[in-house]
């Protein structure tokens, strides 16, 4: 691969402005280079699995956008669906036949979901979906696990210890301690941990929420069984499965980790891939839950973008060309099995291990298996820190933290997974140097 070495100063010229203006110079935390060290790129375009930054360096990207760009930047048909829209106005605050297509499309594909709605962002469809579960159920405790990560929302931003059970302590300074104490958090992969919290809470628990496959402590696959013993579980303590497939959602598969799975939640939260990469999030599920919402039940949810022409022109191309081309999925499924295998060969040899599903997969800078949050945080970061930046030099762009996922591709090639497989083999070669 062809790069142009330069020292980046767009970039650090950029990020210097940049953190007179927006806190820490990023609009998402995500995007720092806290962990790693050294300046987060400032990126001007991307094309297919690259994305090229301020100073005109072109970088193999596995971020993504974080997940959304499962058929690779810029794709034609979806750009082409965008500027069609736009061409019609940017916004309209009622509704429009593109909502009902994006409605149907989505019922259509999944088959836990009856109803559907539209609103701006994963936090949004989560923060929905939990007010939908309490006002449905008319309890008010959710059961989240541990590493799991559901937005910003302020009820969810809750830290467990690295024990088993703990009552809601918020992680973020600005949550109020009332909000966060509805939240309990159990040990994912431990369904004995999630048993204790039903027996402590009798007829208290609203509903569980989980990402099927967890992919913000890293990678962490649900152990066999797991998922299904949470399904049983919930349905005998009157409790709704909330799945959370803002990242799996039409990744793993155009009927997710539930279909992968074959379990069925009662609700399901979606973002990214819906969005094609514009700002959408959804939620939707069981038709007498979702008959809860306003205007026709009593649970309040509004939004004045929500199911904006333009994000849903996105969206709809996106998973159609999803839904009418099966290969897709073959293809980018086996790749990241080639991929990531691979990548554990490699792995093994040098102390570490490779978790990975489909596409998605994590590098973990630790020996041990990793099942959970506490074996997620025995890696080692420092040393991720020095992989990271050596994959940067060499032209590969990971997410700057260990305990994001690797995103791949429609438009990654046999070659792309080559060279990135020989730019990690080559960090382990020299690490000691
Ligand atoms: N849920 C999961 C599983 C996520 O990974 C994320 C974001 O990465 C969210 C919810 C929040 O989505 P958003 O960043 O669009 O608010």
């Amino acid at each position: 691969m062809e790069l142009k070495r330069t020292r980046h100063e767009k970039s650090r010229a950029l990020f210097c402005e940049a953190q007179q203006y927006i806190p820490g110079g990023v609009n998402s935390p995500v995007r720092a280079f806290q962990s790693v060290g050294g300046t987060p790129r400032f990126m001007q375009s991307a094309n297919g699995a690259r994305i090229t930054d301020a100073d005109g360096r072109t970088y193999l990207d596995y971020i993504c956008s974080w997940g959304p760009m499962v058929l690779g930047h810029n794709h034609p048909a979806v750009k082409a669906a965008v500027l069609q829209a736009v061409e019609n106005g940017l916004s309209f605050g009622a509704a429009t036949e593109a909502e009902v297509i994006m409605a149907r499309l989505i019922c259509d594909l999944v088959p836990s979901i009856d109803m559907v709605r539209m609103v701006n962002s994963g936090t949004e469809a989560v923060m929905s979906a939990i007010r939908a579960a309490r006002g449905y159920t008319q309890k008010a405790k959710i059961i989240k696990f541990e590493g799991c990560y559901h937005g910003h929302f302020d009820a969810l931003l809750v830290k467990a210890g690295s024990g088993v059970m703990t009552a809601g302590v918020p992680d973020s300074a600005g949550v109020p301690k009332g909000t966060a104490e509805d939240t309990l958090t159990a040990v994912y992969n431990d369904i004995d941990s999630v048993q204790k919290l039903f027996e402590d809470n009798k007829d208290k628990v609203a509903a569980v929420i989980i990402e099927p496959v967890a992919a913000n402590m890293g990678v962490v696959l649900p152990e066999d069984g797991f998922l299904k013993q949470l399904r049983e579980m919930c349905t005998a303590n009157k409790a709704l499965l909330i799945f959370d497939e803002v990242i799996t959602g039409f990744r793993l598969g155009i009927d997710g980790a539930q279909g992968w799975f074959g379990v069925k939640p009662d609700l399901t939260t979606f973002g990214k891939i819906i969005g094609g990469g514009m700002p959408v999030g959804a939620y939707g599920g069981r038709r007498d839950v979702m008959q809860m919402i306003a205007p026709v039940g009593s649970v309040y949810q509004a939004g004045t973008l929500s199911g904006n022409p333009v994000a849903m022109a996105a969206g709809i191309t996106q998973l159609k060309i999803l839904r009418d081309n099966p290969e897709i999925y073959h293809r980018i499924n086996s790749l990241g099995d080639r991929f990531y295998n691979e990548l554990q060969k490699i792995a093994q040899q040098n102390g570490c291990t490779v978790n990975h599903i489909g596409s998605l997969g994590c590098l973990f800078f630790t020996d041990k298996p990793v099942t959970n949050y506490t074996s997620a945080k025995q890696a080692d970061t420092a040393r991720f820190a020095r992989y990271f930046k050596k994959m940067l030099g060499d032209g590969v762009y990971l997410a700057p933290s260990q305990f994001e996922a690797m995103f791949l591709s429609y438009a990654h090639t046999d070659e792309d997974i080559d060279f990135t497989l020989q730019c990690a083999n080559s960090f382990f070669e020299h690490e000691n140097e």
